[in-house]
């Protein structure tokens, strides 16, 4: 018989690979956690500082590789926690293949805070230090199965049972999302919607557009009903929000059910709405369809519907229950709503930096690895500030142009993404960035986006974006790139200059 995945926590030095290896172990009432480390130590007979010191670092990471593959390859259940370099081997990469392999994340002053001043040899410079993380998280990233960011130790428990399921879903991969509200699963991969058991108790009731029904509604397992809503933006409004909480009664729809969100921006966030308010609040898991919904909209709770006068301006923060993310029902989407979430991606980027901006400026098309990069992204925007108040609001970025130019056509004219890649533009040239933003251009241009408007008045548009409801007194705060991956919020825009980008958008 096949030996049992055991659970292997990897990560950086000081990221509580070994607290949460242990807790783990405990809650799963299996034998002990195996710390690599600890062996490693028992094994030389003195404290891995010493092997460094004394032996060198290579016969350290020679007995190192030869301990954790043996480990690996011998793991029948279980959990075992990894030293930060052990990964480093293809052999103990390759030895990783049949576990589930869960990366415990930690932000650089964590690490070091907790890293240095304890004689480990590779925390004793604080910038080689930095630079070792983050030439390391390449490669924790690419070999995680399951990404657990800094601070869950007290959500572990809720975890486990996800982390556990990944065993029998290859190729799935796991992001726990946090906020202050609330926590939860975000499964991404091929064949997400059926590889695992589904992560919410209780009866599915689908919410799903008249054009996405028919493809998908018959992917999700175990439906209790449907309720169609027709297509389209112009339909994100309090009578279709109506007609869904009239179909829940119909189908007496009660607290211990959930919504399954099924579709792209606006069945999220329309079902995500009705979620929030029928009943005072019921659970919804998203299963976005899209690319602007799997690489945005999906995550984060914000959820609400339309006005004549102005967009999402009525909603609730209403975190999902679970993100089953599917990239293979990105398949029926046709090319021009592709091309729409494209916009929504060179945000995350622009946000992001780093490696996913490198992978997004040179162009490649959106993979699978490219949403879980995005996801990730906005899902670490979210976990800072739920609410808004503060750092979330980068995720805004070409959005309060966007909105306002949506607005102004009557919502019909251009696609949300569309509109959002003109509002980077304008963003990008009260940003003082004209070389990013003819990258920019180039970028959304050969993904088939417009780059330029015609017969919009940036009159009109200015104030409509004056009127934006994250204005804060007179001022409407504005989301500004100093390079990728240095987004600010709250920076300052005169009328004028407003006006003045706007026009730049005329063809
Ligand atoms: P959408 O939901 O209108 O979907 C676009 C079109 O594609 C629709 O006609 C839909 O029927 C169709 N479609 C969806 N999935 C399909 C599939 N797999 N195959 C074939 N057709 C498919 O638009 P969108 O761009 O996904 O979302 C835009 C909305 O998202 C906006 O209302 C915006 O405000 C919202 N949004 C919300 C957040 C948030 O944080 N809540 C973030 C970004 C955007």
């Amino acid at each position: 018989m096949s030996r049992r995945s055991a659970l292997v926590f990897i990560g950086f030095m000081g990221a509580g690979k070994t607290t949460l290896a242990r807790q783990a172990a405990r809650l799963l009432r299996g034998p002990e956690a195996v710390d690599s480390d600890r062996r490693l130590e028992a094994q030389w007979g003195k404290p891995i500082e010493r092997v460094f010191d004394e032996d060198g670092e290579a016969a350290f990471r020679a007995s190192e590789e030869a301990l954790v593959c043996e480990l690996l390859d011998t793991a029948d259940g279980g959990v075992v926690s990894l030293g930060g370099g052990a990964v480093l081997s293809p052999k103990v990469q390759a030895a990783l293949e049949r576990h589930v392999t869960v990366l415990c994340e930690v932000s650089p002053a964590t690490a070091w805070s907790r890293a240095s001043g304890r004689g480990r040899p590779l925390a004793r410079d604080r910038d080689a230090f930095a630079a070792l993380q983050r030439d390391r998280e390449v490669v924790y990233e690419r070999l995680a199965d399951a990404f657990l960011p800094e601070g869950e130790r007290d959500q572990l428990g809720d975890a486990l049972g996800h982390l556990t399921a990944l065993a029998d879903a290859p190729g799935l991969r796991l992001v726990w999302a946090r906020s202050a509200s609330g926590h939860y699963p975000v499964f991404v991969g091929r064949g997400a919607l059926t590889s695992v058991p589904w992560p919410v108790a209780g009866r599915r009731i689908c919410v799903s557009d008249e054009t996405v029904a028919p493809l998908h509604a018959g992917s999700v397992p175990g439906l209790a009903g449907l309720v169609e809503i027709p297509a389209g933006e112009q339909h994100k409004t309090l009578v279709t929000a109506e007609r869904v909480w009239r179909a829940f009664v119909a189908q007496g729809a009660t607290r211990a059910d959930h919504v399954v969100a099924l579709g792209g921006g606006v069945v999220g966030d329309l079902a995500g709405f009705c979620a929030a308010t029928y009943q005072r609040g019921i659970g919804v898991v998203q299963v976005p369809t899209t690319v602007v919904a799997q690489v945005d909209s999906a995550y984060g709770g914000k959820t609400g519907v339309d006005l004549p006068e102005a967009k999402n301006y009525v909603g609730a923060y209403h975190q999902p229950r679970a993100v089953v993310v599917d990239p293979e029902l990105l398949a029926t989407l046709p090319p021009e709503e592709h091309a729409a979430g494209y916009a929504e991606v060179v945000k995350t980027a622009l946000i992001a930096g780093g490696a996913l901006w490198e992978h997004v400026a040179a162009g490649h098309p959106v993979d699978d690895a490219t949403i879980l990069a995005c996801a990730r992204t906005k899902l670490a925007v979210v976990a800072g500030d739920e609410r808004d108040d503060g750092g979330r609001q980068v995720l805004n970025l070409g959005h309060t142009v966007g909105h306002a130019i949506e607005t102004v056509t009557g919502y019909t004219r251009l696609r949300h993404g569309e509109a959002v890649g003109l509002g980077l533009l304008a963003a990008l040239t009260l940003s003082g960035r004209p070389e990013l933003r003819g990258e920019v251009a180039a970028l959304l241009a050969a993904a088939g986006l417009p780059i330029s408007i015609e017969g919009v008045d940036p009159e009109a548009v200015a104030e409509a974006t004056l009127r934006d409801k994250k204005r804060l007194g007179d001022a409407v705060p504005f989301v500004l790139v100093e390079a990728p991956g240095a987004v600010r919020h709250g920076q300052a825009v005169s009328g004028d200059q407003l006006r003045a980008a706007v026009a730049g958008l005329a063809g």
